[in-house]
């Protein structure tokens, strides 16, 4: 029996790449990541957030120092444990709160010796986020984990160089701000600020293109802070719309492009794992419109889009478990029919062997989203764009570049009708 089923596999063999190449199989792997189930309205009244007590915690007789006193930074207690290991406690701003727990945090030592560290999480939520490593704040690279007794553990050697330690790369406030004026000083970018958040800092904006067009493109991002992988595809692709193709320098002499990079800024400065500085995600307050940021977004949208002006399209950056692509249920039509279903399918053109994970995501109002509500309020076609949380970073540059091109290709066909 063994020797006939041999005989028969190899005989098959020659034939198989007939059956379906890597690249085109012919049905899809069944995915891990099944995506979020539809959204369900929460309160978004501002609700108390725990204030994080920066500090240096030190441990004098081994010579190690641990730090929480800076931007973003999340560290709310360490504890020494019999083996040696430094465990990291970490809490949210407050609950409940979606399990994305966020840490951040300055480690040196007074000697060579290694220090190693462990996490635990207020709440019993797992472990996410890989801790990534810096020695300047600006080159990051992960930790490899060694599980000792189902534990998790990390080992770095500081030395009196402080080491940073994240959840993801830090891209604080000021970063994103840095990013704008990078822009500004090369491109043709008007950079401006629409409002302020629960605690008085800008919500910066930036536009570009034909400000005298009467179709709009809507970039949105950052309304969750740890989604740092979702942020690098946001700025891939505006780098895209920027850059010298032909097709991206038509779509500018047609189109204003308005990018709000950075909607919780609170958030992302606090090392807050999800809510705003009012104790609310931001992205379930498209209905009710209690807080600040989305208010801000709502009012600066309704001045500057007026009767007989369009938007479009609106992509909205997140980042989650695995890369997807949460859309309108293709049966309701905006702005351009089509065009977020024409376009994900021009993307598996772009990049071989890439098949989107696309989910239908809003159905019916209430608009808890601000997808949704981009929809419902202008017809905009709307997407939340979701990087995976461990997307490697070329593929994020190739999907940002890729979804550029195919998005102001298919907008200069639409208009050119
Ligand atoms: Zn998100």
């Amino acid at each position: 029996m063994k020797l006939a089923t041999k005989v028969l596999s190899a005989a098959l063999l020659p034939f198989l790449p007939f059956v379906g190449s890597a690249q085109t199989p012919a049905t899809p792997p069944a995915r891990k990541f099944q995506g979020q189930e539809p959204i369900k309205g929460v309160p978004t009244e501002s609700k108390p957030v725990e204030k994080q007590i920066k500090a240096v915690f030190p441990f004098e007789s081994e010579k190690v120092f641990l730090s929480n006193q800076f931007t973003a930074a999340r560290l709310n207690a360490v504890s020494k444990k019999d083996d040696g290991v430094y465990d990291i406690h970490i809490k949210p701003e407050n609950t409940p709160v979606n399990a994305s727990p966020w840490y951040a945090f300055k480690v040196w030592s007074g000697n060579d010796k290694p220090v190693r560290f462990s996490f635990s999480y207020a709440g019993n939520v797992r472990h996410r986020y890989e801790p990534k490593v810096s020695k300047d704040r600006k080159h990051w690279q992960q930790l490899e984990a060694q599980t000792v007794n189902g534990i998790k553990l990390y080992e770095v050697k500081p030395g009196s160089d402080t080491l940073w330690i994240a959840a993801q790369e830090l891209t604080t406030s000021s970063d994103v701000a840095n990013w704008v004026s990078q822009l500004e000083k090369k491109k043709q970018v008007k950079s401006f600020s629409i409002g302020k958040s629960t605690l008085g800092k800008p919500i910066q904006a930036f536009s570009f293109g034909n400000s005298q067009s009467k179709n709009y493109l809507l970039v949105l991002g950052r309304q969750h802070p740890p989604e740092v992988t979702g942020h690098k595809a946001l700025t891939a692709f505006v780098e895209s719309l920027l850059s010298e193709g032909k097709d991206v320098s038509s779509f500018r002499k047609d189109f204003q492009i308005i990018v709000l990079p950075l909607l919780n800024p609170d958030g992302v400065d606090e090392g807050f794992w999800r809510h705003n500085a009012g104790g609310v995600d931001l992205n379930r307050d498209w209905s009710s419109f209690n807080q600040p940021e989305t208010r801000a977004v709502r009012d600066y949208l309704k001045k500057e889009i007026t009767e007989g002006e369009k938007l479009l399209a609106a992509i909205d950056f997140h980042s989650t478990h695995d890369d997807i692509y949460y859309t309108v249920t293709p049966e309701k039509k905006g702005n351009v029919p089509g065009l977020i279903t024409n376009w994900l399918t021009q993307l598996t053109e772009k990049i071989p062997g890439y098949s989107p994970h696309i989910k239908p995501l809003y159905f019916e109002p209430p608009t808890y989203t601000s997808f949704s509500y981009l929809f419902e309020t202008y017809g905009a076609e709307s997407v939340v764009f979701e990087i995976g949380d461990s997307t490697d970073e070329s593929f994020i540059q190739k999907k940002g570049k890729a979804s550029a091109e195919a998005l102001t290709q298919l907008l200069n066909e639409f208009i050119a009708k």
